[in-house]
């Protein structure tokens, strides 16, 4: 870990790459954009193939997508946006250039500006944007390696398909505030009904880094927030302890090694030789497109973050932790039709469900336990017909299969032991094994406490928690 002094010295920005999966078709061809599981080279045509003498034709309606993108981060969106060409030979992009949006040489991106905030160590924070663009994804390179030989297909599926691009000014000091950031726009493209997340590769980010104003390290196409947050704080401790760089580098990050490696000396934007795009003529942003767009935002994670806050009373902290996800937001939304407990809800789904769907890598929006099941199993708990820790166990495996919460009690024969004479027997069992517990324990109520886990652990956490407790005290206030 660096020393904070050390940390304020590091600068991260990131360039992170969304696919508008909510469009039909790709930006400029009328090919389909579901490419996922389909056959190499399927959802390709001249125009995205990059033929001489095709024209590419902008969908309208990726460019309102990307101005509602703008609008959710608060950008400005541009009166005259043009398209620009970014020239480089790689065999992805078959044209041997990008149709992108660029800033300078005659070119407009749709946004400029705009910021995310995020909460971190209690405070929030506002992270501003540099420029919001729109751009097409390239093709898809396909490693093979079947022995000792070694061969690269080339799908371009994917070339084509609309990308919006958010440049954030590199203002981050920490690996963990990029991946808060991350996520938070995350969440808000998502409430925004532009990105499904679940779609394998349709967030994508680079990163870049800095130290004490040394030189500038790209790390490109970073798959998951997790290893955004790791390959920072690799590049975080490369730098400040080891000699400074002659020149900017890109870097690719290892997930399997847990490293990055050098893979080019960091082009300058002097190299792809940016021009304006001679196919594609400008584009007049009307006023009254934007308006409308504006009126028709959906609720978006900070606006929900407050109405937890005040509509369920909720700490900020957790009304916070269920807004980073909209699907489990909406899990928790939907399960209070059947509980009238938000806070209990909102308590079991992020402590309990959520940590159970990350340890077994299940997506929540494919979840077979819904919210009506989590309720029940929060009104139960109230009503006393579970314990805590029985409620734990009983997640544990629905969460998982499904099934309905009092099937599983009845299929598994559980339930709440309220008998005080077994409890009797087990308490003594407990003070016979642990004597020395007997002596204070009239006068101590955490002796009392650590008494009643005693004969949970015992019990398979079954006992009535106030029946146990009374019997404890009548017990322990007899031996006086
Ligand atoms: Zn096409």
């Amino acid at each position: 870990m660096l020393s904070q002094e050390e940390t304020s010295k590091l600068k991260i920005g990131l360039e992170i790459h969304v696919q508008l999966t909510n469009l039909k078709t790709k930006l400029f061809c009328p090919c389909p954009s579901d490419y996922r599981g389909k056959k190499p080279n399927e959802n390709v045509c001249p125009i995205c193939l990059g033929l001489p003498g095709t024209l590419p034709q902008v969908n309208s309606k990726a460019i309102e997508s990307a101005i509602a993108v703008c609008l959710a981060f608060k950008a400005k969106v541009q009166p005259y946006v043009a398209f620009s060409r970014k020239n480089y030979f790689y065999p992805d992009m078959n044209k041997n250039y990008q149709i992108t949006q660029y800033d300078k040489a005659g070119g407009a991106t749709i946004g400029i500006g705009g910021h995310v905030t995020i909460s971190m160590d209690g405070e929030r924070r506002e992270i501003p944007f540099r420029r919001i663009q729109l751009e097409e994804d390239p093709g898809r390179l396909v490693h093979v390696e079947k022995g000792s030989v070694r061969k690269t297909y080339i799908d371009y599926n994917r070339a084509g398909i609309a990308l919006v691009e958010v440049v954030t000014e590199p203002v981050m000091h920490q690996p963990k505030e990029a991946r808060l950031v991350l996520e938070k726009i995350q969440t808000t493209l998502e409430h925004l009904g532009v990105l499904d997340p679940s779609f394998e590769g349709s967030m994508r980010c680079d990163a870049n880094v800095s130290y004490a104003g040394g030189a500038r390290i790209e790390i490109k196409n970073i798959n998951s927030f997790r290893e955004v947050e790791q390959a920072l704080r690799f590049e975080e401790l490369r730098l400040a302890y080891l000699p400074k760089l002659e020149s900017n580098v890109t870097k690719r990050w290892g997930e399997k090694e847990g490293v990055t490696a050098t893979s080019r000396e960091k082009e300058t934007e002097e190299d792809y030789r940016y021009f304006p795009e001679p196919d594609i003529p400008p584009i007049l942003v009307d006023e009254k497109l934007v308006e409308r767009i504006r009126r028709h935002l959906p609720e978006l994670p900070d606006e929900r973050l407050e109405r937890f806050i005040r509509a369920y009373k909720l700490p900020e902290k957790l009304a916070s932790i269920l807004v980073m996800e909209k699907p489990v937001a909406d899990f928790f939304e939907e399960a209070l039709q059947f509980s009238n407990d938000p806070k209990e809800v909102a308590y079991w789904l992020t402590n309990e469900v959520v940590r159970r769907w990350r340890e077994c890598d299940v997506d929540c929006r494919k979840s077979k336990f819904k919210p009506r099941n989590l309720a029940k199993l929060v009104n139960m708990v109230k009503e006393g017909a579970l314990t805590p820790r029985m409620a734990k166990s009983v997640l544990w495996d629905v969460v998982l299969t499904g099934e309905d919460v009092e099937e599983y009690i009845e299929r598994k024969g559980i339930s709440i032991i309220r008998d005080p004479n077994m409890f009797k027997q087990v308490i003594l069992k407990v003070l016979e094994e642990k004597p020395n517990l007997r002596e204070n324990a009239s006068k101590n109520e955490r002796i009392i406490d650590f008494i009643c886990g005693e004969v949970q652990k015992k019990l398979d956490g079954r006992a009535d928690p106030i029946i146990l407790r009374n019997e404890v005290k009548k017990l322990v206030e007899e031996e006086d």
